[in-house]
């Protein structure tokens, strides 16, 4: 698809010929939880059967049994998995994937499936940002004892993942039943002291606070915020925090409530989306779908939707200066995309419309195909 055209000046400098096809920055998803053995696609069916929360968790479902069997994996189990999730995800243009942890939940998971990711990082030829997210749930030999949790993470945790540097970002999933504003607070204040700027899974359900909490301590990110007050939402627009919104997490679990997406970019607050893959609530890949959901379902123009997936994404995880957009001063990340108009691209919803992927200026797939 791609021809290259020899030149005649320079032998260091490739040019290839798009042949009028639309070029855009490589897409950067900013949340994902790429990293995890085992799926929950029978937890899927119990679902749609009419199972409840409680019933799948009572079968041992849930994010414990994520957490169980990726305690049980081995560095390559995990490493494996994670690498061929990441070839369909940069077949489909992304070219920056942000990876939690939080499948762990001990000092020696957390550091197993953040040692994958620097894994991923050397052996792959795109980019992996590492967030720490052993605040993710609490897990069952702390069940009712939160504060415990909390306490072992400040003491272990948070000190071990800074002082081996292996999270740039750290993330707490602040919500009702799960971490309290006041932990959450305590845990990304902690995390900053050694180095890791906060992030955090804000007002997914309910108005907790967690936007006005993101706010407060600088983050360089709010995500999900399918919930936030108003107040959050004027406190966002005043911050240098980013809002990632997550709408595949929505139409996956088939609620009709979805972030205000209008009303924050109406506000003034920067918008970006990621896939937020994960085996529980969003088994999605594809940074092209994702922007479509931005558009249909959060109301979202094409524009936003690419300033979106990818400037305002990079900021999200740090890369603002170098990513995210097509300058002599950054990186050479590009998506050769075979439309004639850029609106083709959430317009095919659901169809891979990459035809060449470039980090850096190399190319690291074509036609829905990764080349590593
Ligand atoms: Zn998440």
């Amino acid at each position: 698809v791609l021809r290259r055209v020899e030149t005649e000046k320079s032998t260091d400098i490739t040019v290839h010929d798009a042949e009028g096809r639309v070029v855009i920055p490589g897409l950067v998803d900013a949340h994902t939880h790429l990293v995890f053995a085992g799926t929950r696609a029978l937890e899927y069916e119990q679902k749609i059967r009419g199972a409840s929360y409680l019933d799948i968790l009572a079968k041992g479902g849930g994010i414990l049994n994520s957490v169980e069997r990726t305690r049980k994996a081995t560095h390559s189990e995990l490493l494996d998995s994670a690498r061929k999730r990441a070839r369909t995800m940069v077949a489909a243009g992304s070219t920056t994937i942000e990876v939690k942890s939080g499948y762990g939940l001990s000092l020696e998971a957390e550091v197993k499936m953040l040692e994958v990711v620097s894994q991923l990082n050397s052996a792959l030829p795109v980019e992996f940002v590492p967030t720490l997210m052993s605040a993710h749930a609490v897990p069952s030999e702390y069940e009712g004892n939160s504060e415990k949790y909390v306490e072992y993470m400040l003491e272990h945790i948070i000190p071990e993942i800074a002082r081996r540097r292996l999270a740039e970002f750290s993330d707490v999933f602040c919500e009702k039943g799960v971490f309290s504003v006041e932990q959450s607070r305590r845990i990304l204040l902690e995390s900053a002291k050694w180095g890791m700027r906060p992030k955090i899974h804000a007002d997914e359900i309910v108005p907790l606070g967690g936007a006005e909490l993101a706010a407060q301590v600088g983050a360089v990110s709010a995500d999900h915020l399918v919930a936030p007050s108003d107040e959050g939402i004027v406190q966002l627009a005043d911050s240098e925090t980013v809002a990632v919104l997550l709408p595949a997490t929505s139409l996956f679990l088939g609620l009709a409530k979805r972030a205000p997406a209008r009303e924050m970019i109406r506000r003034g607050v920067a918008v970006a989306l990621a896939t937020d893959f994960n085996p529980g609530t969003s088994p999605v890949m594809s940074m092209q779908l994702v922007m479509s959901l931005a558009c249909s379902y959060l109301r979202m123009t094409p524009q936003e939707a690419l300033t979106a997936a990818t400037i305002n994404s990079a900021y999200a995880v740090g890369r603002g200066e170098r990513a995210g957009a097509l300058e002599k001063t950054r990186q050479a990340d590009i998506v050769i995309m075979d439309a004639e108009d850029f609106r083709e691209v959430p317009y095919f919803m659901g169809s891979n419309l990459a035809c060449a992927v470039i980090k850096k200026g190399v190319i690291v797939a074509r036609d829905g195909n990764a080349l590593f």
